[in-house]
């Protein structure tokens, strides 16, 4: 087996249970630094030990090296393929398997953990037609956001992946927006006409009062570049960055804007956000809008997140024809507006 893939199937499969990042970057970058070595000079260093001592390859990254080296599936490799065999969801299995694509997600232009080409060959393993990628816009400095030059020179690597693919796979140019305080989006409109997703986010003053955070979340949705309303509470129930409880908005005003405009409601399938709550999603539902299952990866194994979307929203009873990530690709660019 092929040592750089097996370092970052292993990667996956942690990202995927959500394991500590320290664990994942270990095998990220073990790949990183013999994928630029000569694959020969790699297998002679694995069998002579030598390997051992270069930085950045500790003991069980240098067994797998080893064991991939000597032809076969690495043990470590081996058991988490098993323990993988498990959906990470139990309910939404119909739904799940409905889902064509995801409209959100980030690679390390942003805030992400990996680069854009193992974001795509992932969505592409996991067998999604489409993926956006939406990293994070200027205002969102600790972020990394993406200063308009920067998202100029990142939509040549999109096409650049695209125009390698023959899998009928497409990695979408998109963006999470930010929206600014006055309900306008951190990007310019002539940028945001280039994209083929636009994910509109509240990052900021998330504790706003109600009415602020209404006008601001409707400025954003009368935006005719906004195609999605992401994680609208901004909630976080676990994880490293703690909890945090949902904005407070006029709910009922903010998804029948979104109903008019053909904005779809993210379901965010992260499970530290689980955003929005299920009320909020019978509301929603209620009001008419439409949703888009968005994992909101930051790492390739992240991607399989998708599963608690889907579980939630059937749960909620969300009709699969409402939701914007079952559709073909070509339906799909026809209601974002940049369809042929
Ligand atoms: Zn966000
Ligand atoms: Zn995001």
């Amino acid at each position: 087996m092929d040592a750089v893939d097996a370092l970052n199937e292993i990667a996956f499969w942690l990202e995927r249970e959500l394991a500590p990042t320290f664990k994942i970057q270990a095998f990220r970058k073990a790949a990183g630094i013999i994928g630029a070595l000569d694959p020969d000079e790699v297998a002679a260093r694995a069998r002579n030990g030598r390997l051992k001592s270069m930085k950045g390859i500790g003991d069980r990254t240098f067994e797998v090296i080893r064991q991939a080296v000597d032809g076969g599936v690495p043990e470590y490799l081996e058991g988490l393929r098993q323990r993988g065999q498990q959906p990470l969801a139990k309910g939404g299995a119909e739904l799940r398997s409905a889902l064509r694509g995801d409209l959100h997600s980030h690679s390390d232009w942003s805030d992400g953990g990996s680069p854009i080409e193992l974001m795509a060959d992932a969505a592409r393993t996991l067998g999604r037609d489409y993926l956006a990628l939406t990293d994070h816009s200027p205002n969102l400095k600790i972020a990394n956001g993406l200063s308009a030059e920067r998202l100029t020179e990142q939509l040549d690597v999109v096409a650049g992946i695209n125009h390698d693919d023959g899998s009928g796979f497409r990695l979408l140019a998109g963006i999470e927006v930010d929206i600014l305080e006055n309900g306008t989006l951190d990007q310019s409109p002539d940028m945001l006409d280039r994209l083929d997703i636009v994910v509109a986010s509240v990052h900021s003053k998330l504790r706003s009062d109600r009415r602020t955070m209404t006008d601001r979340m409707l400025g954003a949705i009368s935006d005719p570049h906004t195609n999605v309303l992401g994680h609208c509470t901004g909630r976080l129930l676990q994880g490293s960055r703690g909890t945090r409880p949902q904005s407070e908005f006029d709910a009922q005003r903010v998804f029948a804007a979104c109903a008019e405009q053909g904005v779809a409601v993210e379901i965010n399938s992260r499970p530290e956000r689980q955003d929005p709550p299920g009320e909020l999603i019978q509301l929603a539902l209620a009001a008419g809008c439409l949703f888009s299952i968005d994992s909101d990866a930051h790492a390739p194994g992240q991607l399989d997140f998708l599963q608690y979307g889907a579980e939630r929203a059937a749960a909620n009873g969300v009709p699969t024809e409402r939701i914007v990530t079952t559709w073909p690709l070509d339906r799909l660019l026809e209601w974002s507006g940049r369809g042929k």
